[in-house]
């Protein structure tokens, strides 16, 4: 790292040396050796005389942009510290970019460290050390991936000192002693006393001065080695710095000179500036002020001549004390003013506090009260200015904080709300589900609910059709045939024309002997072969009635007039007729029957459906008791004013001899010797 400028606490300032020197004069670098060579050569020379190095890579660069790659990488990168070095930003940024796009390109990880670290140096000297923390470790990284020891012991060193610069110590030293290890391990003594000049600057500033002197042995011992001489001047100033904090001035300023002789013999003018202004700090802490007011003029003439505004402020500060302290009251002051007016100017305030109070304390020495007086109110006046900068930057880190409280309660807020919304899409998801399962349900129900409306339909239809029929012949039964009668309209006689409606009543013959004959179950198929014969005989529009055991009773709605016994003979003769096969036996039955039109009118009046049927039953009656397989039909009534249809239906047989009614008279076949009947 280059040079750093640490916090001087009271008393003299003085500017650290981390640089370490190469006597550049020494360093020939001949045209006939190989540019790789020439490059490693001229790298000591670069990293701490720029301007020195800086026209030797220029004549270089032709051969050195078309040389190998590797070669390439190191000059670009040699280059690019030369300017930067020398403040040349532009320059050195543009060639740091160059490196990191040709390791893009070429996939060169060498490349790509040493861009980066390049950037990551530059953005230390704009005071960007998070940007350059980050940028130096991105470089570590890549360095690590690669080959080239130099790099990385560069790249771990850097690293180190980055922890150190954030305050992690452990960090660097792990990083420092681990680059010491890898430079041992590799035997180059130029590495070796590298990373251990950086050990040593940590131990410094962990405060742990033994250590720091232990390994500073090891140093010297290395450098002697083989290392430049310019590594010695480093070493030295590295003792400098441990020996001042801890007390030892005398060693201290024996190593400057021994430093300063270094620079001098290799004509290092930006690097004599800087030792001259350690020198007159480290001879202020000495009290002698003769020589810290002589080397304080030759760091203020040498800072000036490199036009370096904050060293030759530094350096005025260090010689106005030794002027005041000499009793040269005006020149001190003077000095003094100047340099704290260029800290004021660089900004630094925190400094320029600390010069006051000093300054305070030597104007007091000097016996100028009133000076001290101003000096101290000054002080205060940037304390108070400090404290108010510190207040507002505490007020804005608490807004910050509290900015960065409420977005994070904000962000978990959301994320609560996310999650009630997930919950919510979930709940109605879950409502879905249970929706399309309770639709499934549902569904389901329904269609076994109306499967069952469906069975509950068949099954009443099948009941009605049960209330309705006969079992055993299927015909319609007796409860049937009264509904129909109640609810049918009362029928008209006129509007019927030469058609009539007729009511038969059948009774089978002697049914009882067939069934104590041949059984039950043969007067079962009996009735059943006489209610299909039935149908057959009859038109599918006449109803057919099982009236009651071996009873019949048709209704026949429209027939004409005068067809009623032709209908009676047509039924006598179809039943008789019928052969019933039962048990091995041929059955055949004779019927019955009485019969009338229907309605039946008497005298004008139409008769109600139950009694024409009482008069029907009486014919039936009739059949019978004039011998069976016969067939009486009412055909109408005598003189109504003497017919009385109570009579009638009390003796059917009766009121036909006295005339009160005509009966007409159908006979049926002589049945054969099939059955007994
Ligand atoms: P009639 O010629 O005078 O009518 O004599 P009948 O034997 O036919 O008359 P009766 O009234 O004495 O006998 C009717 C018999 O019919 C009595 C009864 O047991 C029988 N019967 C009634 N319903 C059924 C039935 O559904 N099946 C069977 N096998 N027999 C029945
Ligand atoms: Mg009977
Ligand atoms: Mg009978």
């Amino acid at each position: 790292m280059p040079l750093f400028l640490p916090r001087a606490l009271l008393q003299p300032r003085r500017i650290a040396l981390a640089a370490a020197l190469c006597l550049a004069s020494a360093v020939a670098v001949a045209q006939g050796t190989p540019l790789a060579q020439r490059l490693a050569e001229i790298r000591e020379i670069n990293k701490y005389v720029p301007e020195r190095a800086l026209p030797m890579l220029q004549a270089m660069e032709r051969e050195a942009r078309a040389a190998a790659l590797p070669e390439r990488i190191e000059f670009l990168n040699q280059l690019s510290q030369a300017h930067d070095g020398l403040g040349q930003n532009r320059e050195a940024a543009a060639l740091a970019d160059e490196l990191v796009n040709i390791g893009r390109q070429h996939d060169s990880k060498v490349a790509l460290a040493k861009g980066t670290l390049r950037k990551g140096y530059m953005a230390f000297h704009q005071q960007d050390l998070a940007t350059s923390h980050r940028l130096i470790w991105e470089a570590e990284k890549l360095a690590q991936q690669t080959s080239d020891t130099e790099l990385r012991v560069r790249t771990m060193i850097s690293s180190g000192e980055s922890f150190a610069e954030e305050g992690n110590f452990p960090a660097a030293l792990e990083r420092l002693q681990a680059a010491a290890a890898f430079a041992r391990q590799h035997r180059d003594p130029t590495q070796i006393v590298m990373a251990l000049n950086a050990l040593i600057r940590l131990y410094g500033q962990m405060r742990e001065h033994a250590k720091g002197f232990g390994i500073l042995e090891e140093a010297l011992e290395t450098a002697k080695q083989g290392a430049s001489p310019g590594r010695t001047a480093t070493l030295k100033h590295a003792e400098y710095g441990l020996a001042i904090d801890s007390g030892q001035n005398e060693r201290a300023l024996n190593a400057l000179l021994d430093s300063l002789a270094i620079e001098r013999r290799i004509g290092a003018t930006s690097m004599i500036a800087r030792t001259l202004i350690n020198l007159s700090d480290c001879y202020l802490k000495l009290r002698d002020y003769p020589n810290a007011a002589r080397y304080g003029e030759l760091a203020v003439a040498a800072s000036r001549a490199q036009n370096h505004a904050g060293r030759e402020a530094t350096a005025r500060l260090n010689l106005g004390q030794a002027y005041l302290a000499t009793g040269r009251l005006l020149e001190g002051k003077r000095h003094i003013e100047a340099g704290m007016k260029a800290y004021d100017n660089l900004g630094d305030k925190p400094e320029l506090q600390l010069v006051l109070v000093e300054y305070g304390q030597a104007l007091e020495r000097a016996g100028d009260l009133a000076g001290a007086l101003t000096a101290y109110h000054r002080e205060r006046e940037i304390s108070n200015e400090l404290f108010e900068k510190r207040r507002q930057r505490a007020v804005l880190d608490l807004q910050e904080k509290y900015e960065t409280e409420k977005k994070q309660r904000r962000i978990e807020l959301l994320s609560t709300e996310a999650e009630v919304n997930r919950l919510q899409q979930r709940v109605w998801w879950l409502l879905a589900a249970v929706f399309g399962l309770a639709s499934i349900v549902v569904g389901l129900l329904y269609r076994k609910v109306r499967h069952a409306n469906a069975a509950l339909y068949e099954k009443n239809k099948e009941l009605k059709q049960q209330s309705v029929r006969d079992p055993l012949t299927g015909l319609y039964n007796r409860r049937h045939f009264l509904d129909y009668m109640r609810n049918a309209p009362q029928p008209e006689l006129a509007a019927k024309g030469d058609q009539c409606g007729a009511l038969f009543l059948l009774d089978v013959d002697h049914f009882k002997n067939i069934n104590d004959t041949y059984g039950h179950a043969a007067g079962d198929a009996v009735l059943t072969a006489i209610s299909a014969s039935l149908g057959e005989i009859l038109r599918e529009t006449d109803m057919i009635v099982r009236w009651g055991g071996e009873e019949f009773l048709a209704f026949l709605p429209a027939l004409p007039r005068g067809g009623l016994d032709e209908v009676a003979q047509r039924i006598l003769n179809g039943i008789s007729a019928v052969s019933i096969e039962h048990g091995g036996h041929t059955l055949a039955v004779n019927v019955s029957i009485g019969y009338a039109p229907f309605p039946l009118s008497c005298g004008g009046q139409v008769l109600p459906w139950e009694r024409t049927v009482n008069v029907v039953d009486m014919a039936l009656y009739l059949a019978k008791a004039h011998g069976r397989n016969r067939a009486y039909g009412v055909q109408g009534f005598g003189d109504p004013a003497q017919v009385c249809i109570d009579e009638i239906e009390k003796n059917l047989e009766r009121a036909w001899r006295a005339g009160q009614v005509h009966l007409s008279v159908v006979r049926g076949n002589v049945l054969e010797q099939r059955a007994s009947a």
